[in-house]
């Protein structure tokens, strides 16, 4: 049997605002230190939710409360590979008081659910049950198999998430090819000022790929000695200068296929020329839409830690800085090699972590179905590819050879900022737009 275009029946959407109420009400924050209170309770809720629907959830554990859950569904079609769904239950930490509700109050109020994890990510985690237990109810399904993992850790390095599952529950990934996760197809107004319906047009962003992330410790050595003596074996004096090489780096404009496919939509969608060789100025002059491309046209590394010395009349015998590095898909040597030379000799450079940047296709079928999802439901809508600035646990499974996607759709009112509030104060997700999601995320799947 495939999928008719109808929706899901109505109780889905009611289905997806219960359950993302009781996950905002579920304390997952994820300090990335190990005190947090894990994600257990997040996910014994998750599997109930599961097990109702007749889905046997496994339900494993990388260390004590640090909790994921996988599972399958049947699709129609046999010979299509399976598709994984992914989403982590954790969430970043708040500060109560510099909300209007309580980060953790899960309030139905002006149309939206408020609290932390509103759009990263408990929003599509409740889209995602809502819509299998819907295909429960009604006997519809998806054409694929669907491999749901919904994960702990992801706000961290995922080494308690994703990172665990795919080491070591990978059979359960063995035989898919693409995956959807977090992070794109959420509504995005394309012209600044755009009102409730504006002139009605809305860019949906599909994330491709990401940058990849080279976070790393630097550290110098000298000579320890008294603050009073001259000399050029100070590793703070060092240190400094390496870094203050590396924050100085104007790096290169790289256009990478993906971003290049974005800019061209935009001038089209919006009518404009957009100068190649002035983009961080475009994107601002585009507003909402440039921020899609201003972080990805280069590669970056971002000094964000210091660390040297106790006492001002002490010079230290070495001196350590971390720094935030990501690069594009394609530039990892380049950027390494760059890295590199800008930090000189005398500095020992470790890798915290080093990811590849994934990157998939943005003209195949997957892309394809996911941009036609979109249309179906907001006919206005423009979907378009990009990358994401950051990462993802897209990472960890493009490393077992998946194709990741970021589509977790989302239609927000055109004054609520996705990207401000991942990670912001009063995050929030407007229900009507998790009914959408349900909707488009049950065309999606039930037609590729
Ligand atoms: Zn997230």
């Amino acid at each position: 049997m495939t999928l008719s275009p109808q929706p899901p029946d109505g109780q889905a959407d009611t289905e997806a605002v219960r359950i993302c109420q009781d996950l905002l009400r579920i304390d997952t924050t994820n300090p990335g230190d190990g005190t947090g209170p894990g994600e257990r309770p997040a996910a014994e809720y998750v599997a109930a939710q599961l097990a109702e629907a007749g889905i046997e959830p496994l339900v494993v554990e990388a260390a004590p409360r640090r909790t994921s859950v996988l599972a399958r569904v049947a699709g129609t079609d046999p010979v299509r590979a399976p598709l994984l769904v992914h989403g982590h239950l954790d969430t970043v930490p708040f500060d109560a008081a510099d909300w209007s509700r309580h980060p953790l109050s899960g309030d139905l109020y002006d149309g939206c659910l408020w609290g932390r994890g509103a759009v990263d990510m408990k929003g599509a985690v409740a889209t995602t049950l809502a819509l299998v237990r819907s295909w429960a109810r009604t006997g519809r399904r998806p054409r694929r198999d669907i491999v749901l993992a919904f994960l702990a850790d992801e706000e961290s390095t995922g080494e308690f998430g994703a990172r665990f599952v795919a080491s070591r529950h990978r059979e359960h990934f063995a035989d898919c090819r693409e995956a959807i996760g977090e992070s794109g197809g959420f509504s995005v107004p394309a012209r600044p000022g755009a009102g409730a319906d504006g002139d009605g047009a809305r860019v949906y962003p599909v994330a491709v790929g990401e940058r990849g992330t080279a976070w790393m410790n630097l550290t110098t050595t000298g000579t320890a000695g008294h603050g009073s003596r001259s000399g050029t074996d100070n590793a703070v004096s060092t240190l400094v200068h390496a870094l203050s090489a590396l924050a100085a780096h104007s790096w290169p404009t790289r256009l990478t296929p993906p971003v290049e496919a974005l800019i061209a939509e935009l001038e089209r969608i919006l009518g404009t020329v957009i100068d190649r060789d002035r983009l961080e100025a475009e994107a601002v002059r585009l507003g909402r839409v440039g921020e899609l491309f201003a972080t990805t046209v280069r590669n970056s590394a971002t000094p964000t830690v210091l660390q040297a010395g106790r006492k001002v009349n002490v010079v230290p015998c070495s001196a350590h800085a971390q720094v935030d590095g990501r690069f594009l898909p394609g530039t990892r040597e380049e950027y390494l090699t760059t890295v590199e030379r800008l930090l000189g000799p005398g500095v020992v450079r470790e890798f915290i972590n080093l990811e590849e940047a994934p990157s998939g296709d943005h003209s195949g079928p997957a892309f394809e179905a996911m941009t036609a999802a979109l249309r179906a439901e907001d006919p206005a809508g423009h979907p378009v590819p990009y990358l994401m600035s950051g990462g993802t646990d897209a990472k960890t499974f493009a490393r077992l050879g998946i194709a990741c996607y970021g589509f977790a759709p989302l239609l927000l009112d055109p004054g609520l900022h996705y990207q401000r509030m991942f990670h912001g104060v009063d995050e929030r997700v407007p229900v009507a737009g998790l009914g959408f999601g349900v909707r488009v995320l049950d065309r999606f799947l039930g037609t590729y």
